[in-house]
């Protein structure tokens, strides 16, 4: 009797671990299919994170069909997933940025499309998106918008201007990025960093103890008088310059180039007295807000004529200068950018390519800036 109830007691047991060999088979090969389905997902770009809740929310068929896809492995790696927004996560456009999927949320109930969101999202970082999704939906979206250099922080200043200067919403944008919604000399940007391409002008300035990279003195043979300085590019391109000229007959001089802070306050302080405050606001730049404060700014001259604009040389700088890295930077078309009258004798280096661009198109430094620098 107690061997066969010790056997029964053996087959029990025996069965007993056959179904538990088996839940452990039926969990591994179940295990082993999620794996490869996360490793499908992670092969074609997905992150691990993701890639587990497109399984948990059954997407993975839709998934592989849409390929690799930025805005909808952030959506997925997202507590702010909504399942119904899934197709216009998948069209728009990604950004890096941290609240992204919060932000469409946020787009989508306004009532933007798809288009619309990817062009908001482009236009700024996440605070000005965040703070874009606090207004009804907008009009012009599209307009202002699809200008590549537009900010969205901008867009009541964009609205403004092309409400009161009536210039078209290309225009107004580029004059808001450049401040010319604003007072000549109020709020300017600080000026941080040397470039050959930086702006400087009523809304962009330099603080008064900025001294600009690599200056050194002109030679006589190349300047009009003894301790010229600029910067050490702008010299050897302008005395390549001068030297062509000659070739071809044409008499080019420095007249003036570097000058600090304290000299521009200087001219400022004595012309003021001989011709008055409008005479200043017209003709004459505060310090700061001079590019000769740059090393960058020169003023050439003919030794030939003593009227610049009427000179055979200012002509040939006119077709040449750019060849060296310079241009004409305040020329009488620019006036209303610049917020310079003409200066024939007042050139700009901005190294070759920007000299080349902005010579064929016939564009300001200021546009320029905007359009490929400042961005
Ligand atoms: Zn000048």
């Amino acid at each position: 009797m107690a061997t066969k109830k010790r056997f029964k007691l053996k087959s029990d047991a025996e069965k007993k671990l056959k179904i538990i060999g088996i839940i452990i088979g039926i969990i591994i090969v179940l295990f082993i299919f999620y794996r490869s389905n996360i490793n499908d997902l992670k092969k074609i770009g997905y992150s691990e994170k993701a890639s587990k809740n497109i399984l948990l929310k059954f997407k993975k068929k839709e998934i592989i069909h849409l390929g690799k896809n930025k805005t909808l492995n952030r959506a997925f790696e997202s507590s702010d997933y909504i399942d119904k927004n899934f197709t216009s996560y998948s069209k728009i456009k990604y950004q890096n940025h941290k609240n992204i999927i919060k932000n469409i949320n946020k787009l989508l109930k306004i009532g933007y499309s798809n288009e619309e969101i990817s062009l908001i999202l482009s236009r700024g970082n996440d605070k000005d998106v965040n703070e874009f999704t606090k207004r009804k939906k907008v009009r012009y979206l599209e307009e202002f918008f699809s200008v590549s250099y537009s900010k969205l922080r901008n867009y009541d200043r964009y609205i403004s201007y092309m409400n009161n200067s009536r210039e078209d919403e290309e225009t107004s944008v580029l004059y808001v990025n450049l401040d010319m919604d604003k007072e000549n000399y109020k709020d300017a940007k600080k000026i941080e960093d040397f470039s050959y391409t930086m702006l400087v002008n009523k809304h962009h300035k330099l603080e008064k103890d900025f001294v600009p990279k690599d200056l050194k003195t002109v030679s006589t043979d190349y300047a009009r008088e003894k301790g010229i300085k600029a910067n050490i590019n702008a010299i050897s391109q302008a005395k390549k310059m001068i030297d062509d000229a000659k070739k071809d007959d044409k008499n080019i001089i420095i007249n003036s180039a570097y000058r600090s802070y304290e000299d521009q306050e200087d001219i400022v302080n004595t012309y003021r007295e001989l011709y008055g405050d409008s005479y200043i606001e017209k003709y004459v730049l505060l310090p700061g807000y001079s590019e000769h404060q740059t090393g960058l700014g020169i003023d050439f001259g003919s030794t030939d004529s003593k009227i610049f604009i009427q000179s055979d040389e200012y002509k040939w700088m006119e077709e040449n200068c750019y060849k060296y890295g310079f241009i004409h930077r305040f020329k009488s078309n620019y006036e209303e950018i610049t917020g310079v009258k003409n200066e024939s004798w007042h050139y700009r280096y901005v190294g070759k390519k920007a000299a080349k661009y902005i010579y064929e198109n016939d564009i300001t430094l200021e546009e320029y800036y905007i359009k490929f620098i400042e961005k």
